[in-house]
């Protein structure tokens, strides 16, 4: 067995470990994140098994998305996104975790070929509002969610979070879990909680993540 198939063996049995423990039990997608990682990485871990894969640089990840096209992967955008990258987003994932602004959005919205199904999107929040990180404060989510929900194009699901590096990440993650109840609340038809990275998803299966982004516990270091 390969390190990449063994690597992730051990993530699946975690993950399914964790969320048999989490008390409302859902079902966990694993995104592999494969930024910095080869095609061939990435065929490796779809071998083994691995649908989801996750990309951070729009440019670096379309020739491996060319490559690998005859595959059944589901991509996952999970980088900042810059408004002149978006056409290649909306052209080659199914899924974009980090929108953070009515523009970005609207441009999401009108490049998303008619061919595809709706893009399935995410808002990124900024939990604690550090200025080196994307994302919209708490009282920003509910109007960015009302202007997404009017395109047709794009499927609102639900809210991702990177927390920040100090402090206990499961405070951070039991928020994201009440912002998604706040969303609900307020009408929307959410039901994803992009949360909980290779060091702490445990911690965010616990309080509810559905999506868990995991890079160098199945890939190793970049
Ligand atoms: C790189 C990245 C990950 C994966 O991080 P690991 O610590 O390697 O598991 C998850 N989410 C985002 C947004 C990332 O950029």
């Amino acid at each position: 067995m390969t390190e990449i198939t063994e690597h992730l063996r051990d993530i699946v049995e975690r993950v399914a470990r964790a969320s048999a423990l989490a008390p409302h039990a859902k079902n966990v997608t694993i995104v592999a994140v494969s930024k910095q990682k080869t095609s061939a990485d990435i065929a490796e871990a779809f071998r083994a098994g691995q649908r989801d894969f996750g990309e951070s640089y729009a440019q670096e990840a379309a020739p491996k998305i060319e490559a690998l096209r005859g595959l059944d992967i589901t991509w996952h955008f999970i980088g900042a996104l810059q408004a002149n990258k978006t056409r290649i987003v909306a052209e080659n994932f199914q899924w974009v975790h980090t929108i953070d602004r009515a523009k970005i959005a609207a441009r999401l919205n009108e490049q998303r070929p008619h061919f595809a199904p709706p893009l399935e999107v995410l808002i990124q929040v900024n939990q604690a509002r550090e200025p080196q990180k994307r994302g919209v404060g708490e009282d920003e989510i509910l109007p960015l969610a009302h202007e997404i929900a009017a395109l047709t194009r794009l499927r609102l699901r639900g809210l991702m979070t990177i927390p920040p590096a100090s402090g206990d990440p499961a405070h951070w993650f039991r928020e994201l879990a009440a912002s998604l109840e706040r969303l609900r609340a307020g009408g929307l038809d959410v039901d994803t909680l992009s949360m909980g990275m290779s060091s702490d998803f445990e911690a965010a299966i616990a309080a509810g993540s559905t999506c868990v982004r995991i890079g160098t516990a199945i890939f190793g270091a970049r």
